[in-house]
């Protein structure tokens, strides 16, 4: 395929997976259930065990029992226990209730057995339309990407995500918003997926900070979820950059919390790139109703109240050396060139919390 400048040419390869989106849709969680198994294995976090065991009474005779000890980033020996727990009671169809920490518990068990997810994401994370999956072993988390572990169904209730505090929610959301950032600027991405990143921005940067003043605005819990799915498409459909990289980093390196760490890179990874991918900086800027993709999402973080300094969520000031050090070595494809003084640079500035 010729690549001629200024005419697009791209592949655009989507895995076929069913959504069901609405207020209730969790109705429709066993007749759903029923298309793809006869024994399902529900999985939540502790904190979610309550959801898990009505999505249980709910399932009835389907439903062959219920693994509440998923945690953040897949620990290798949770996902060791989860598998022979599938195996133990037979289970050849997995629920999961939750955030990106279950959905990831149930990717690793459907990697090793290419048996079905149906995901009920609570969360604004995204992790439930994509091929990727991480397992955690030591202090080494390692992701790769395989379509096996692809939820075939998910459903999206935003009565699930009523119950989500507002601290977490946010900078959830902001997670969502990265994701589509980066594929706005991705190397493989392509026009469909822009469209769909930009209106990711667009339903996210409308609704969070509704959700965050209006806690029980179901309409915002919505467009919220709405906003994510999109976003986990763009991450799922295409490679990300610079804003990834420093988050998985920061996140693997110093054990941040995941969500804020996206939360407070993000617009400095976006004005690393301002000059860089002027077409996309245009789409973002336009989404979030700003003069500046950057600057706009500063703003956005500052209305719902997210962290914007990397010293305010755990980061010590003598890890930054390490972090560009690392961040610097073996890169992910940036638009611009990454320089180890430059990405210095912006770590300070995300410590310190200052305006992009
Ligand atoms: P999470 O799943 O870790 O959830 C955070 C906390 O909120 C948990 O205690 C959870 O039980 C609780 N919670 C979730 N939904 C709730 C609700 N509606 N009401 C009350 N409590 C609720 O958070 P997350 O940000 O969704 O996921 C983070 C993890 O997902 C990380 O490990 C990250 O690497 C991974 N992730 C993976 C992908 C991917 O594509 N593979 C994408 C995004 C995130």
């Amino acid at each position: 395929m010729a690549t001629i400048p200024d005419i697009q040419s791209f592949v655009f390869d989507q895995p076929a997976r069913r959504v069901v989106f609405g207020v209730g849709a969790l109705a429709k969680l066993p007749e759903e259930v029923k298309r793809l198994g006869t024994k399902a294995l529900v999985l939540s976090t502790p904190e979610q065990k309550g959801d898990a065991e009505r999505v249980v009474e709910q399932l009835g005779d389907v439903a062959v029992g219920i693994f509440t000890d998923a945690v953040m980033h897949v620990p290798i020996d949770t996902a060791r226990k989860a598998r022979s727990e599938a195996a133990r009671l037979g289970a050849d169809v997995y629920v999961t209730v939750g955030g990106g920490s279950t959905t990831g518990l149930g990717k690793v068990i459907a990697l090793e057995t290419g048996q079905p997810i149906v995901a009920v994401p609570t969360t604004f994370a995204g992790s439930e339309m994509t091929p990727i999956y991480g397992i955690t072993e030591g202090a080494l988390k390692k992701t790769a990407r395989d379509n096996r572990v692809l939820p075939r169904t998910v459903i999206y209730d935003p009565v699930l995500t009523l119950t989500l505090p507002v601290h977490i929610a946010g900078p959830s959301g902001m997670n969502a918003i990265a994701h589509s950032v980066e594929a706005l600027y991705a190397p493989d991405g392509n026009p469909i997926i822009s469209l769909m990143a930009a209106e990711s921005i667009r339903a996210l940067a409308e609704a969070l900070p509704v959700i965050v003043s209006e806690p029980a605005n179901l309409k915002a819990r919505a467009d919220g979820l709405y906003g994510a799915w999109l976003a986990g498409i763009c991450l799922g459909s295409t490679s990300m950059s610079i804003h990834h990289k420093l988050c998985h980093t920061l996140g693997g390196t110093f054990n941040l919390p995941h969500a804020d760490v996206h939360t407070v890179i993000l617009p400095h990874a976006t004005a690393y790139n301002r000059d860089a991918a002027p077409e996309a900086m245009r789409r973002i800027a336009g989404a979030l109703g700003s003069k500046d993709a950057a600057q706009g999402i500063f703003d956005l973080i500052k209305k719902i109240n997210g962290p914007t300094a990397l010293k305010d969520i755990g980061m010590p000031a003598d890890g930054l050396d390490k972090a560009a050090k690392l961040a610097t070595e073996n890169p992910y494809w940036n638009p611009r060139p990454i320089e180890y003084t430059a990405i210095r640079e912006l770590l300070q500035r995300a410590y310190d919390g200052t305006r992009p």
